[in-house]
């Protein structure tokens, strides 16, 4: 079974009023005390499932995987979306994915004070993915791009050499001196923390602004943007595209001007040669930054690969403002540096000399020189929201995809 709609088990840092959040929250408001805190969780995320009673635990770690996967092969691209948990710990008998039922269990947040050990995990997020491109496959290569990658720990009750599953006793597992060598416990100070900041802005004071699950908080008053970097709020580089009438909705794009060993991509013209454009190449366009267009909201694999291939092909250019748009403004729901893992994927869409692709694509890591949060406007249907330079449509329905899964 799939891992989706965790909730999370919390007290209001101010008042100490029960919260339930979702999984994607970003923001905590308490119905309480009316406080309202940008929760700063460390990459990855540590949560636990608390056990059902006060006996000795352990703890087991479980990677919660969930997000864009893609495969490039020479002659195809496969896409999935992926929301699973695996097991971060190579423990015989310990089962592959964890078969708790989310609606039944909420999970809290692991802090140095939470009682138990907590086993470190033996595998890596990247090791516990599914592959289907074998390292030695040669030219190919597996891209995930996650949404929430976080470590879920589950109870066990341990006795004698013993663990046992809290919630399904049946289910053991040997626990013998040999295997607490293997599998040591994460020290007290090694239990990343979650940390509550004031939606205040930084550099003025004022409320931030942005929906629960945004990653970007916009301050209407000093026009500046905020997103999480370690334990506090940065002003991030962005721009508006001005959009023509009221009714403007903007959805947030991120801006990579990248360098990356063997594809040159600095200028319009590279962009032209490797996408073998039927135009001629100016000088004008040699000078000319190129740059990638990543959606910065979650969309389905399939639309999320068609909308970085045609904004990059397209290079929307406006008349660009700083002002903040008072409306209509998307939360704000993938990464830059998810974003930068998606530049090999865009490369495969549109490098038409796929032999230079795939001879570079071994050593190709892209690096972002620039980064920047373009607002882009889109006219608005009941049904449909449409760009309104590039004409492109996306169905509203497609904009709430990830919060109903
Ligand atoms: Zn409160
Ligand atoms: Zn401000």
């Amino acid at each position: 079974m799939n891992g989706s709609n965790w909730r999370i088990q919390e007290q209001c840092p101010q008042c100490g009023a029960p919260v339930v959040l979702e999984e994607t929250d970003r923001i905590l408001s308490c119905a309480y005390c009316r406080t309202r805190l940008f929760i700063c969780s460390p990459d990855p995320c540590h949560y636990y499932i608390p056990a059902p009673t006060a006996a000795e635990t352990v703890y087991v770690p479980y990677w919660r995987l969930r997000g864009l996967a893609y495969r490039i092969e020479p002659l195809e691209i496969g896409d999935a979306y992926i929301d699973l948990n695996r097991r971060a710990l190579s423990l015989s008998g310990l089962p592959v994915s964890l078969g708790v039922r989310p609606q039944a269990m909420k999970l809290r947040f692991l802090s140095q004070e939470t009682p138990g050990t907590f086993l470190q995990p033996g595998l890596t997020a990247e090791e516990a993915l599914p592959r289907t491109i074998t390292p030695s496959g040669g030219a190919g290569r597996d891209i995930f791009i996650g949404e929430a990658v976080s470590l879920i720990y589950s109870p066990m009750t341990a006795r004698g050499n013993t663990l046992y599953d809290a919630f399904r006793p049946a289910q053991t597992l040997p626990w013998t001196e040999a295997e607490r060598e293997r599998c040591p416990a994460l020290a007290p100070t090694a239990r990343t923390r979650v940390r509550f900041l004031p939606t205040l802005c930084p550099s003025c004071g004022w409320d931030l602004q942005g929906a629960r699950d945004t990653l970007a908080l916009t301050c209407g008053n000093c026009q500046s943007v905020w997103t999480p970097s370690g334990a506090a709020l940065e002003r991030t580089p962005f721009l508006v595209m001005n959009g023509l009438g009221d009714d403007t909705h903007y959805l947030p794009f991120w801006r990579l001007r990248i360098h990356c060993e063997g594809i040159a991509l600095e200028s319009l013209a590279d962009l032209a040669r490797l996408t073998n454009l039927p135009r001629a190449i100016t000088g004008e366009m040699e000078r000319r930054p190129a740059y990638l267009w990543v959606p910065a909201f979650k969309i389905n694999p399939a639309l999320f690969m068609r909308w970085t291939r045609q904004a990059t092909v397209f290079q929307p250019e406006a008349d660009y403002g700083e002002k903040l748009p008072r409306q209509n403004i998307y939360p704000v729901t993938l990464t830059a540096p998810e974003a930068l893992e998606s530049v090999p994927l865009t490369l495969a869409n549109i490098v038409t000399d796929k032999r230079v692709f795939f001879a570079a694509l071994p050593r190709l890591k892209p690096h972002a020189r620039e980064t920047t949060l373009v607002y882009q406007p889109f006219s608005a249907s009941p049904r449909e929201l449409i760009h309104q330079t590039m004409k492109v449509v996306i169905d509203r329905k497609a904009l709430s995809f990830g919060a109903s899964m």
